[in-house]
């Protein structure tokens, strides 16, 4: 069970309130997108998920539990963020293995698991290279191996396609839904793009200068938008 339920969410910094009052609940197992216009709170709303930023006030529950005052690494939770920084001096099996080192994880039970994440994200080959020996969208896959290995409920996207090309965003798309059902794992994604918002949720949440406008299906947002913004944002390209 990794629900994820956001209550009576605020968050100010200094006196400017980010977020007013935030309700939200993400289904286990769902594939769910935030969208909305830059500065809306999206990666705020992430952190706060996350436990990298400190909700001014309200509540996250995550399976049931309560981790609002819980340290980030003991929330069963990974970030991908869109700059991937991978260690230049390291190859690819170090990079992916070195959060399970730093946890001080047994040398057979990280191996295998650095194992099963190359096979999944189609790394095998790649191994024994350095990062700047691969493409961006094998960087990219290196960057979502490091968030595998460690096997969390919840995994936290901040548009981790961005910095790449549109035909790479197609590729990495189709791989990120793959990845969903292979792992069976909560995913909650940011974009600000609408195609990869479209294809890829089962539920779409749509901000709004903190606030949430809608949340529904995709299908759902596009043929029956509940507001003005929504019509716009679903509606038009990007
Ligand atoms: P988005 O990811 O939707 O573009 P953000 O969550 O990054 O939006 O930012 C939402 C608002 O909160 C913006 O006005 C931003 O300037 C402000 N903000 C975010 N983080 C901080 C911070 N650490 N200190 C002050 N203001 C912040
Ligand atoms: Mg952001």
């Amino acid at each position: 069970m990794s629900e994820v339920r956001l209550q009576n969410i605020t968050k100010s910094f200094g006196g400017h309130t980010v977020l007013p009052d935030l309700n939200l609940t993400v289904p286990n197992g769902s594939f769910t997108v935030l969208v909305g216009p830059s500065g809306c709170g999206k990666s705020t709303l992430l952190r706060i998920i996350s436990g990298l930023e400190e909700p001014t006030s309200g509540a996250v529950v995550i399976g049931g539990q309560d981790v609002t005052l819980d340290e980030p690494s003991r929330r069963g939770i990974s970030m991908v963020f869109q700059s991937y920084a991978l260690y230049p001096h390291m190859t690819v099996a170090q990079n992916i293995d070195f959060g399970l080192r730093l946890a001080k994880m047994p040398a057979a039970e990280r191996q295998a698991r650095v194992a099963e994440a190359a096979r999944i994200l189609a790394l095998e080959p790649y191994l024994d290279r350095k990062p700047a020996q691969l493409s961006g969208g094998q960087r990219q896959r290196v960057a979502i191996g490091r968030s595998i290995v460690r096997q969390p409920k919840v995994f936290l996207f901040d548009e981790p396609l961005s910095n790449l090309d549109a035909a790479l965003r197609t590729q990495m798309r189709v791989e990120l839904a793959q990845l969903h059902q292979s792992l069976d794992a909560t995913m909650i994604y940011v974009t600000h793009d609408q195609v990869e918002a479209m294809t890829l949720a089962d539920q779409i949440v749509v901000m709004n200068a903190g606030r949430i406008e809608q949340v529904g299906a995709p299908m759902e947002l596009y043929d029956r938008p509940q507001t003005v913004f929504v019509a716009g944002f679903i509606g038009s390209p990007k």
